[in-house]
């Protein structure tokens, strides 16, 4: 289902009316984890104003440390609908366990599979079953074909849906977080009729790299990017070092809007 030789246009994804895909590039912004609600809100507020078209925050985070925070849980996806209520934005947030599809399904707009979860099968089929669609993060060391069979165990459960996203894999090299692999967005065009789009920010891991990828990844003819936005990133409880503020944000949405316009 995922495969392009059967499939030979590009898929649209609507997200609440956003669409990616096709020819349609949408920005999603917005913290690694839901706070607060002045948070949430404020930041959900200022990305929108620069053009961002969907709000991203973390409820259920899969931390490396058992003692780093956790994230708000269900109270979390409360905060991102109040957030939405306020600005509109559809809103994007990571499924952690089978258990809370029924959760995502009444709350979340684009339900994320994380880069950990890439293979978690029994929670691809559980998404599966969703009337939501669904980003599908990039395993932190998977090839683009165990990336795309991945995609269709959502699409054989009956949710055809599906956005990838790249975000950077483990490589030989330690000063970034991840290597973020632009190979990706053409290879993956070529295989599937499926949306990517691309995550600068935990692919850099630190602010100042995410401009330049962000606009790589828009010039090489990504669908979209996920950009992680802080409006205190120095007091952020999850990835400050690799979170925008709103200004800077505002600038990326500038530059990213003109090149959008010089590639057409
Ligand atoms: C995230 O989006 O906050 C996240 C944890 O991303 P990834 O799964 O790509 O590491
Ligand atoms: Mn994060």
């Amino acid at each position: 289902k995922a495969n392009r030789k059967f499939h030979p246009e590009d898929s649209v994804v609507d997200v609440q009316g956003v669409k990616i895909g096709g020819g349609h590039f949408a920005v999603i912004a917005g913290p690694c984890s839901v706070e607060s609600a002045e948070q949430v809100t404020s930041i959900a507020r200022d990305v929108k104003a620069s053009g961002a078209a969907m709000l991203r925050g973390g409820a259920f985070k899969p931390r490396t440390s058992p003692y780093s925070f956790q994230g708000m849980g269900e109270s979390g996806l409360d905060l991102l609908l109040e957030a939405k209520a306020a600005t509109g934005l559809p809103i994007v947030s990571e499924i952690m366990a089978p258990r809370y599809a029924e959760l995502f399904e009444e709350k979340v707009d684009l339900v994320q599979i994380g880069a950990r979860n890439m293979q978690n099968f029994d929670l691809l089929k559980e998404v599966g079953k969703l009337s939501k669609p669904v980003l599908l993060k990039r395993g932190l060391a998977n090839t683009y074909e165990e990336w795309i069979m991945s995609a269709e165990y959502i699409m054989a459960a009956g949710n055809e849906n599906v956005i990838l996203c790249e975000r950077g894999v483990r490589t030989f090299e330690t000063y970034t977080r991840n290597t973020l692999d632009l190979s990706a967005i053409p290879a993956i065009r070529q295989m599937s009729h499926l949306p990517i789009i691309v995550d600068p920010s935990h692919a850099a891991g630190m602010y100042w790299m995410v401009e330049p990828l962000a606009l790589a990844a828009t010039a090489i003819g990504a669908d979209g990017l996920i950009v992680e936005v802080h409006n205190d990133p120095a007091h952020a409880k999850c990835d400050g070092q690799q979170s925008l503020t709103p200004e800077k944000f505002d600038t990326l949405m500038k530059k990213v809007e003109s090149l959008r316009a010089w590639r057409e």
